[in-house]
């Protein structure tokens, strides 16, 4: 039996000695929080309830796209292509009476040059749309009697005076295209 202690001894001696040498880390030593350093747990939790939440920073796939706007007025849209009839006039007296000279906005029509787009009269438009026919885009600068009411019908401002104007007559079964509306 003291043989068998003694070699117990030795064997608890020699675990004991290798503890020393071996890096078994029985004596390292245990992590702690020095004062600088945030305890994790007090962390998650103020994560939990003040950390920003990744609303703002949507991806830019799902971002919406900007619609295009199509200006209307009384139910006639930009880009509509109506039926239209066509009159002519010029800036004399028997053409428009006492606003000889002066379209319903203010323009002179002798002013107007040919830089400046070609004249028209409508009541069914507001000022300054611009239509096209036939090519040309007009300005609706004026307005006119009753028959110039009806969706479609331009009176022609005609520089050329009023014989040429009488002599272009009335021209039916044109398209009218609504090219832009004035406003936004
Ligand atoms: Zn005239």
């Amino acid at each position: 039996m003291k043989k068998l202690c003694l070699i117990a001894l030795a064997v608890l001696l020699l675990l004991a000695a290798g503890c020393q040498w071996l890096p078994c880390g029985g004596d390292a030593p245990l992590p702690t929080w020095d004062a600088g350093q945030t305890d994790p747990a007090t962390t998650a939790a103020q994560w939990a309830t003040t950390a920003p939440i990744h609303t703002t920073a949507a991806p830019a796939t799902t971002a919406t796209p900007v619609p295009t706007t199509v200006r209307s007025y009384n139910g006639i849209a930009e880009g509509d292509v109506l039926p239209g009839e066509l009159t002519f006039y010029c800036e004399c007296a028997k053409c428009n009476g006492k606003w000889a000279g002066l379209t319903a906005d203010g323009t002179v029509l002798a002013d107007l040059g040919p830089e400046d787009l070609p004249v028209a009269g409508a009541n069914w438009l507001p000022l300054q749309s611009l239509v096209e026919v036939g090519g040309t885009i007009y300005r609706i600068a004026d307005r006119g009697g009753p028959g110039l009411n009806r969706v479609g019908r331009l009176d022609i401002y005609t520089p050329e005076g009023h014989e040429a104007a009488l002599a272009l007559g009335r021209v039916r079964g044109v398209e009218v295209r609504i090219v832009a509306l004035p406003g936004g």
